[in-house]
């Protein structure tokens, strides 16, 4: 059963989100080589977000990235479709700017994630590895951590007008103490009717595959989506040119029968 196309990769990023290196070019260079048909840069937009660094766009970068982007696609256009997307993380306190953020352009492909949680006034990274991020979450109990995480994901689908959700179960990835419980699972299970029901699609996203072995989400969250007939997207999530279309993985996994 091979439902996922890996002729694309639906989300890369490049120096311009501060923690990633390489140019679009680069990228587009990349994913040219590595035989890809289409390459969607999706870059970060985050919205009120109190963190000790910057890693998305400024609007200011946001210009300059549809300015590059867009001298790229004439320039490649004709070996590969480049694609000027974004990856918004949602702040349930600021969901009405991210809508008007978004509404100022046109992209070519609006994905969704939550990546930064308010504690205090200071918001945490519940995808980092950095051990500030991990000790601060930690402490108010992973298992809670992932409830509340799993609720604004929920809300994310059901307000922003997006098409893709990203690494839907990366979660306090790198905590040494993740796991999910049942409850954790029915709170999935809505998440993934609330996006059959707005026809969004599930990244399948590999970077997953080179931290764990398994892509974001894990095995079992894919094929629930693929009974409630959700489309799957792959994406590497590449932060360096080397990565982009890095699908080894998705490839055994989505191969014929394994899903
Ligand atoms: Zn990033
Ligand atoms: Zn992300």
């Amino acid at each position: 059963m091979n439902k996922i196309d890996l002729k694309i990769d639906g989300h890369v990023h490049t120096s311009m989100c501060h923690h990633a290196s390489g140019s679009m070019e680069d990228y587009v260079l990349a994913a040219i080589d590595r035989g890809l048909e289409r390459l969607f840069f999706l870059e970060h937009l985050e919205v009120g977000i109190n963190y000790f660094e910057c890693t998305w766009l400024s609007r200011q970068d946001f210009d300059n990235y549809f300015q590059e982007g867009l001298r790229l696609r004439e320039k490649y256009g004709d070996r590969l479709f480049v694609g000027l997307g974004v990856e918004v993380g949602y702040n349930p306190e600021r969901s009405q700017e991210i809508l008007e953020r978004l509404a100022e352009r046109t992209w070519d492909r609006v994905a969704v994630s939550y990546h930064f949680m308010r504690v205090g006034d200071q918001h945490y990274n519940l995808v980092s590895r950095k051990s500030h991020n991990l000790e601060a979450l930690g402490r108010l109990g992973v298992a809670k951590v992932v409830a509340a995480y799993f609720d604004t994901v929920l809300e994310a689908v059901q307000t922003v007008p997006a098409e893709v959700v990203c690494h839907l179960d990366a979660v306090l990835r790198y905590h040494p103490d993740i796991h999910f419980e049942q409850s954790h699972y029915r709170q999935i299970e809505l998440i993934l009717a609330a996006m059959a029901e707005r026809g969004m699609a599930l990244e399948v996203n590999a970077s997953g595959c080179r931290m764990r072995g398994e892509p974001f989400p894990a095995r079992d969250i894919v094929r629930e989506a693929v009974l409630r007939k959700i489309p799957l997207a792959a994406g590497s999530d590449a932060h360096r040119p080397e990565d982009v279309g890095r699908f080894e993985l998705l490839a055994e996994t989505f191969g014929e029968g394994s899903v």
